[in-house]
């Protein structure tokens, strides 16, 4: 295992120190007068091994900084098993003063600390924190199942925010109460998506992937929003055909009906054509799309 490999050569340091049990870390009086101590005594580092002990080895990611273990990097796993990354930093004074904490959540809890705590404590009542957000990362999951979220593209378990496409070029801009994400008006057993629909008035369109997943591997189509054309003589080969086009931008992906990507470019005045090619820009992302304009 690597981590503890790391950690073996922290008390080596200390140990260069005449007296290390005598440093002033652990005299909180002295503390104050003589400023930071330059190193962290042998006594730090097996109180810092210990507790990380009670936390669980497997649990520890990384350990950084001054000796390897200013900075604790801890797996937590929440309620719902999403998997968050604890940062813990240990100040100088540690003990004396309170640790602090950083990690991939829309707020951080207060943490309460006495001369007792340990980092189990600090452990312990982030994993209660997560608690409290479980409701609110349910809400941002729905949202980016059931709606068409344009931004971000990965939210993190901060993002609060997301960008929705209502069609016909329309989004707005949802940024969800993490403290209380329910607070959006109308029916409370309603979903939040449901009360937004209903707030605005409007049928909320469905993320474009979902549409892929959901039914065999075929997508509809951007421009038509079907998945096949209609059986049409007067389509000839396209007749009843499944998207052929996809948008070559990797973030974009958008699929088309060759069918309807030529009509559309067709009725771009900055479409160019050269020999039977069709030169245009994706409806989606404007990047380059080339279609044929004979193959009917
Ligand atoms: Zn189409
Ligand atoms: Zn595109």
């Amino acid at each position: 295992m690597e981590f503890p490999a790391t950690i073996s050569r922290a008390p080596t340091r200390p140990q260069a120190r005449p007296e290390a049990g005598d440093c002033p870390e652990f005299r909180h009086d002295a503390q104050a007068d003589a400023g930071p101590p330059p190193r962290r005594s042998s006594a730090f580092y097996s109180s810092v091994f210990a507790q990380i002990e009670e936390i669980g080895w497997e649990r520890l990611v990384s350990s950084t900084g001054d000796g390897g273990v200013s900075c604790l990097a801890f797996r937590v796993v929440d309620d719902q098993g999403r998997v968050h990354l604890l940062e813990i930093t240990l100040p100088m004074d540690y003990p004396s003063s309170p640790p602090s904490i950083a990690a991939d959540i829309p707020y951080l809890p207060k943490i309460q600390w006495s001369k007792s705590s340990k980092l189990k404590d600090v452990f312990c009542q982030f994993q209660e924190h997560l608690k409290t957000l479980q409701e609110f990362w349910s809400t941002m999951d729905e949202i980016d199942k059931v709606l068409w979220v344009v931004d971000p593209a990965k939210p993190t378990h901060a993002m609060s925010h997301r960008r929705i496409a209502l069609g016909d070029d329309c989004y707005i801009l949802l940024n969800v109460n993490a403290r209380k994400p329910r607070t959006l008006p109308e029916d409370e057993k309603k979903k939040f998506h449901e009360n937004l629909a209903a707030v605005l008035d409007v049928s909320l369109p469905a993320p474009p992937s979902v549409s892929t997943c959901n039914d065999d591997e075929q997508a509809d189509c951007g421009i038509c929003y079907a998945k096949h054309l209609p059986v049409d003589d007067e389509l000839g080969i396209h007749s009843g055909c499944a998207t052929d086009y996809t948008c070559e931008n990797s973030s974009c992906s958008r699929a088309f009906h060759s069918f309807c990507l030529r009509d559309w470019l067709r009725s771009i005045t900055t479409t160019r054509q050269s020999y039977d090619v069709l030169f245009g820009n994706c409806p989606y992302c404007s990047d380059p799309v080339a279609v044929k304009v004979t193959d009917r």
